[in-house]
């Protein structure tokens, strides 16, 4: 044996990677090979660290053991993930043919040409050999896993609400809030496709997978308004009101078309006071303050801004500072003092809404229900409202 070959992997001896990871715990079989296992498991570490090199080191090692699985294995492996996506394939396929393949040998290439096709986009090539993998119980977890991801891709709701909950039973996870995300696709195609009776049951299935799913609530809002039922879908949202006040900046756009309809606006102002109670929001504010200029009444208007000015920590100074006219003889008194003051508040605070990833962070202008950044679902919300500018404000 070529003494690079081992003195690469004699640290990693003791080490276990993907291989052993996969294998779970399948019982021990001969390796056919005259290299110790040990290395052969170890050797994903070396391949995510150094991959010229360990390419290197498998090729000239498959010269003199052109049979064995493993190293065959492994050499596909690390072309998957150095991009040849090709030669994976062929590798695997290669391996895949060849007669004398163990069960679980065959079952690891089959799980590794599976992989080859999802990342070639292949998709229906790599469910088809994943399905198959999965029903080996020490696969069951990794093939659902990669299931989830395709059927994600593909938007087949139907199958990856199965693979989830196979994967569930897999791996022990708790998944019901993912399942509740899955049936709000579903419910969100048929609302749709105004096939409302069907929608309403798939919001239901939200629920009982994830109670007091917020998707799942605002939808059965959004069909109740659609069927003119307005009362019934402002009880609907008032519920994420009290659950989930995050998210009020999008419930009360919502309840506001629906008291509109009802023609019961001085409704929607009280619902608006009450959220406000709740989440101390600059946008839910300025919502407020806008519906009473709507509807005419200017003065309490200004009244509302400057009341909430003064009692938010941030603004305290700065109100303070206005009121008594310091700087410019101004007169909060006067009409154009309201503009003057919207006016400030959407300078200090911003008037866009924004939404962020609470996992990766990702920012965007709309709400995701799943992070396009990570893929993680329910995990984006609302940005708080921008912070004042540091700094003391002097006297
Ligand atoms: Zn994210």
């Amino acid at each position: 044996m070529n003494p690079t070959w081992l003195l690469l992997l004699l640290p990693l001896a003791a080490a276990s990677g993907w291989y052993a990871a996969l294998r779970g715990s399948r019982s021990p079989r001969t390796v056919r090979s005259d290299i110790p296992q040990a290395y052969i498991k170890s050797l994903n570490l070396l391949l995510n660290e150094q991959q010229d090199k360990a390419l290197d080191v498998l090729i000239s090692a498959l010269e003199t053991h052109e049979e064995t699985v493993e190293i065959q294995l492994a050499l596909g492996n690390l072309f998957r993930r150095r991009g040849e996506i090709e030669r994976a394939t062929q590798l695997h396929q290669n391996l895949i043919a060849r007669s004398g393949l163990e069960p679980d040998q065959r079952l690891l290439a089959l799980y590794e040409l599976g992989q080859d096709y999802y990342k070639a986009g292949l998709f229906d090539r790599a469910e088809s050999l994943l399905l198959e993998v999965a029903e080996a119980v020490e696969y069951s977890e990794s093939a659902y896993r990669l299931l989830l991801q395709l059927y994600e891709q593909e938007k087949e709701w139907d199958n990856a609400i199965d693979s989830a909950k196979r994967l569930s039973e897999a791996s022990g996870e708790d998944l019901t809030g993912l399942l509740a995300q899955y049936y709000c696709e579903l419910a969100e195609e048929r609302m749709a496709s105004g096939m409302y009776q069907e929608c309403a049951g798939f919001i239901n299935q939200a629920l009982t997978s994830e109670r007091n799913c917020t998707r799942a609530l605002m939808q059965s809002g959004r069909l109740r308004a659609i069927k003119n039922e307005h009362l019934l879908a402002i009880r609907e949202w008032t519920k994420i009101v009290n659950l989930h006040p995050e998210m009020l900046t999008d419930v009360v756009g919502l309840v506001r078309q629906s008291y509109q309809s009802l023609g019961r606006l001085s409704d929607y102002r009280k619902f608006l006071e009450r959220c406000i109670e709740l989440n101390n929001d600059v946008r839910l504010m300025m919502t407020l303050v806008d519906l009473l200029i709507e509807i005419g009444q200017p003065n309490q208007a200004r009244n509302r801004l400057l009341t909430w000015m003064r009692n938010t920590d941030s603004l305290k100074s700065l109100t303070g500072l206005i009121e008594s006219g310091t700087g410019g003889g101004f007169d909060y008194r006067s009409d154009r003092s309201l503009d003057f003051l919207i006016d400030l508040v959407s300078v200090l605070f911003g008037k866009t809404r924004s939404y962020e990833c609470r996992n990766c962070g990702f920012k965007g202008k709309s709400m995701h229900w799943q992070c396009p950044g990570c893929k993680n679902w329910n995990s984006t919300g609302p940005s708080r409202a921008a912070p004042l500018p540091t700094g003391k404000i002097d006297r």
